[in-house]
């Protein structure tokens, strides 16, 4: 290490102001000032570095406000000299809670192996990248059952277990949040959580096949068809998923419903290295001959939906075993052989659909398929559908507009034909997404006389949430953005416009100075960039009147009931459901317990409800006295 000179910055009372790192805090917006701190020589202390975020240092020389460290940085937080080496299993038990302490904390127990770590009865988890059997276990289970919250070693166990009592103690329903960046482990953290609710909410296997088992076994089937491999997990979850598990009066299991949510479509036509598609496309392609000779597919790489990136396998997946494992899931959540053979065929169609070229026609401004191959795709695109070849063709290459006076066909350019053939897959695949759900819902049965539930929230990428929670904070955003998605002639750049002029003066909105359709939101944890380019797709959930027309006469029942004729066509206004309003649902209860509000009200209420005396309000910090923070926690859940 180097040794040089830095300032520390002290507040003029002396005391080294802390934020809390727990959850809590952050969403109050609470700060503790721990006691008074005096950095002298041989303190140590936490220097914040770029490379490792946090070095160990030890004052050497104090002149004033200048202090020499044997260290190489600018911000330096003390540090604990009598931290336990294995760390503490509860995070406000550290004397500092800071940003170093927490994460030196978090390091020392997962060097032990213990992923899991308390911040009062919030659980922190380190993802193992391993498995770990025997953390989660019967015997485990049993361990957790009833034992007080924080008696035992942090855990989801745990975390299930008091929403249980809680429930059933109070008769309240209650809703576990998991989240975190996309590879972080949520949806492991909730597979377990779902694993212990069924422990104990079962019945006897007498019964049959229970709903916590169905519940289980639906998640293969979901992630076959909603999941792929990003730069960070080999197996993402690209929608959010919202799991509601019903009980009855004596507290067994007598219901279950998945939610989802914003299932990432554009991912159907469009990959980049070293990303994949949806798993099940791959599966597909390596499913046994008869299947894949009966579906006309063969190598992953000839088909344009997947060959976009270069990663078509994956390191210790086998997707023909995925086939099979899909297939035998599917049938334990009661999905016939006849539907099964209905969902592959769509799927080998959209990938038949994805090598459809176009070429310029003899008609200015007109296209059509452009070689022989694009025939042989359309052909048997239209094969699979089980619809009329000319009809497809024309769905892509071709747009009916109706006036008042008269019908007019306007021919699509070739980039316009891609356009319409990616808009047919993406719908047709989001179609069958939401059919899978739906199915998997009906065969687990729901109790309509439930009066208690457990919901568990399994939020997606962190960077879809927060493209998101952008529309949302901003208020009108999202409405602007569905007027565009309305609107034929929308293009991203006429949405950005739009977005400049009415929101020009709004605080926490501006325009990057060089971009031409970008725009900047001041979010309450900092200002992000959002490009504009895709949201306009990534909104649009609406069905172009062509490919409805299409798919709704297919002979296929299973295809023709994925795009259902509706009978007021006159409304077609008001039914038009985007996915940033649908998203609105999700987000609102996010934001009420987030940085929506007004945070200086909200803050006054609650301490005021827990007859909290003695602390200080500032302008953005709420100042509590000693032991107050920890009275906060404990009498969290009783707040909320
Ligand atoms: P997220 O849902 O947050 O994107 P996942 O839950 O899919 O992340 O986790 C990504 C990968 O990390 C999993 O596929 C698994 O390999 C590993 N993983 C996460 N949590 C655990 C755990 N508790 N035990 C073992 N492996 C885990
Ligand atoms: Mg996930």
């Amino acid at each position: 290490s180097v040794e040089f000179f830095f300032t520390l910055e002290i507040p003029s009372d002396g005391h080294s102001r802390k934020r809390t790192a727990s959850a809590s805090g952050r969403h109050l917006g609470l700060f503790l000032i721990v006691a008074s701190v005096t950095l002298g020589v041989g303190s140590l202390v936490w220097v914040e570095d770029p490379d490792v975020a946090w070095i160990d240092g030890e004052v050497v020389a104090v002149n004033g406000e200048d202090i020499k460290v044997v260290v190489k940085s600018s911000n330096v937080y003390p540090k604990d000299a009598e931290a336990p080496p294995c760390g503490v299993d509860d995070m406000t038990k550290l004397p500092y809670l800071h940003e170093p302490g927490v994460l030196h904390n978090l390091k020392s127990r997962y060097d032990i192996n213990e992923i899991y770590t308390y911040t009062g009865n919030i659980l922190i988890a380190v993802n193992p990248f391993q498995r770990l059997p025997h953390l989660y276990d019967s015997h485990m289970m049993a361990q957790y059952k009833g034992a007080a919250f924080g008696e035992l070693s942090p855990h989801p166990f745990a975390v299930a277990d008091a929403a249980y009592r809680l429930m059933m103690n109070e008769g309240i329903s209650q809703a576990i949040l998991v989240s975190g960046e996309s590879g972080a482990g949520k949806t492991e953290s909730t597979k377990l959580l779902m694993q212990y609710l069924a422990y104990m909410g079962g019945r006897s296997a007498s019964e049959g096949r229970s709903v916590q088992q169905q519940v289980l076994e639906s998640n293969p089937v979901l992630e076959a068809f909603g999941n792929a491999k990003t730069v960070r997990n080999n197996n993402s979850s690209r929608f959010g998923k919202f799991v509601e598990i019903q009980f009855d009066d004596r507290g067994r299991i007598s219901g279950a419903a998945i939610r989802t949510y914003l299932l990432e479509r554009s991912r159907v036509c469009q990959v980049s290295d070293p990303e994949r598609n949806y798993h099940c496309f791959y599966m597909l392609c390596a499913a046994p001959p008869e299947d894949t000779h009966k579906y006309k597919l063969g190598n992953p790489r000839t088909f344009h939906y997947l060959n976009q990136s270069n990663c078509i396998e994956l390191d210790g997946v086998d997707d023909a075993k995925e086939y099979a494992a899909t297939r035998k899931a599917m049938d334990t959540v009661g999905i016939s052989s006849e539907e099964q053979d209905a969902i592959f065929r769509v799927i080998a169609a959209i990938l038949h659909l994805g090598n459809i070229e176009f070429a310029k026609a003899k008609e200015i401004d007109s296209s059509m398929p452009r070689d022989e191959k694009s025939w042989f795709h359309l052909r048997t695109a239209a094969e699979l559908f089980m619809c009329d070849a000319k009809a497809l063709e024309d769905s892509l290459c071709k747009r009916v507009i109706v006036t008042r006076d008269e019908t007019i066909t306007k021919e699509l350019d070739p980039e316009a034909a891609v356009g319409s053939r990616d808009a047919l897959a993406k719908i047709v695949y989001s179609r069958l997404f939401d059919w899978l759900v739906d199915k998997i819902n009906s065969s687990i049965g729901q109790d309509p006389n439930s009066k208690c539930l457990i919901g568990v929230l399994d939020i997606y990428g962190f960077e879809s949430f927060k493209t998101n929670r952008c529309l949302t904070e901003a208020g009108g955003i999202i409405a602007l953005l569905d007027e565009a998605c309305m609107f034929p002639r929308s293009t991203h750049e006429t949405f950005a416009q739009k977005l400049y002029q009415t929101f020009k003066n709004h605080k926490r909105f501006s325009k990057p100075k060089l971009a031409r359709s970008d725009f900047t939101i001041c979010h309450y944890a900092g200002d992000v960039t959002y490009q504009t380019e895709l949201f306009l797709d990534k909104n649009k959930d609406y069905v172009i009147a062509e490919h409805q027309a299409l798919l709704s006469a297919s002979k296929c029942s299973f295809v023709s009931g994925l795009f259902p004729v509706s009978n007021e066509e006159s409304s077609k206004q008001s039914k038009f459901s985007s996915i940033g309003s649908r998203f609105k649902g999700v987000m609102e209860a996010i934001r009420i317990s987030c940085a929506g509000v007004d945070e200086v009200t909200v803050c006054k209420k609650l301490l005021e409800k827990v007859g909290l005396e003695g602390y200080q309000i500032g302008k953005t910090k709420v100042f509590l006295r000693a032991g107050q923070m920890a009275e906060l926690d404990a009498r969290r859940t009783e707040v909320l």
